[in-house]
């Protein structure tokens, strides 16, 4: 087991059906890491949803978080997970921290997790539920992501979830060799293509995988 407090999260307000439900789907969908699974299906989604949507925390589909983002698709968010998770990563930098959800299942994961979000109001309410879960193992910081977190680095992973039109520059640099780098890359309005690098001695491997739609990766802090 993982270590995950059963307890917590109320467990009332949805049941482990509905989450069962999610699992078989997110199966049949091809996800296949029993570890990613067996954390999806005991970390209550719906704490990071938006008051009143809750009932709906268990669908999978992205939805609203405040500040005009979103939470990711359940898929997505085990998609991208299990990318990460073939380099056997210990320490991953996410960057959109948004409601939490995906910086939760990594730390569920036993990662040490470093995550930037550039709009305050955001991540307050992400640390907010970070502590509810007492996921005592992630570190957060207001700032443009973009940047990284250069006193950190360098990291296994890092994971990118808001989309822009190239990979910045910083966020390679901070990834160690071996190490790699998840995003959705490609311009806003279309969709967008999941992309990993992994980086070797002398520059970054690249794979392509499905097209997603994620929101724009934004300069600035707010
Ligand atoms: N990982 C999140 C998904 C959030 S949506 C979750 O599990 O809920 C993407 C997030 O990226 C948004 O909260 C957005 O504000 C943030 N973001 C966009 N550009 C950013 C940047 N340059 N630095 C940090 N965060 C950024």
């Amino acid at each position: 087991m993982i270590g995950l407090r059963r307890d917590r999260g109320g467990l009332g307000m949805t049941s482990q059906r509905v989450r069962d439900k999610l699992v078989e789907r997110l199966k049949g969908e091809g996800i296949t890491h029993p570890r990613v699974l067996e954390v999806m299906r005991a970390l209550p989604r719906h704490v990071f949803v938006d008051e009143g949507l809750e009932s709906r925390a268990y669908e999978d589909s992205a939805l609203p978080i405040g500040s005009g983002q979103t939470i990711s698709q359940p898929y997505i968010v085990a998609r991208m997970t299990e990318l990460v998770l073939d380099a056997k990563p210990e320490r991953v930098l996410e960057i959109g921290t948004g409601s939490g959800y995906q910086a939760s299942v990594l730390a569920e994961l036993g990662l040490k997790v470093f995550t930037v979000e550039r709009i305050e109001a955001l991540l307050r309410h992400a640390r907010r539920r970070f502590r509810a879960l007492k996921l005592e193992q992630i570190r957060s910081r207001h700032d443009d992501g973009r940047l990284g977190w250069p006193d950190e680095a360098p990291f296994d992973a890092i994971l990118l979830t808001a989309a822009g039109e190239y990979v910045p520059e910083d966020l390679k640099q901070q990834l160690r060799v071996g190490g790699v780098l998840v995003a959705p890359v490609g311009p806003q309005n279309a969709p967008q293509t999941l992309v990993r690098l992994q980086r070797t001695e002398d520059g970054f491997d690249e794979q392509k995988f499905e097209s997603v739609s994620f929101v724009p990766l934004l300069g600035g802090i707010s």
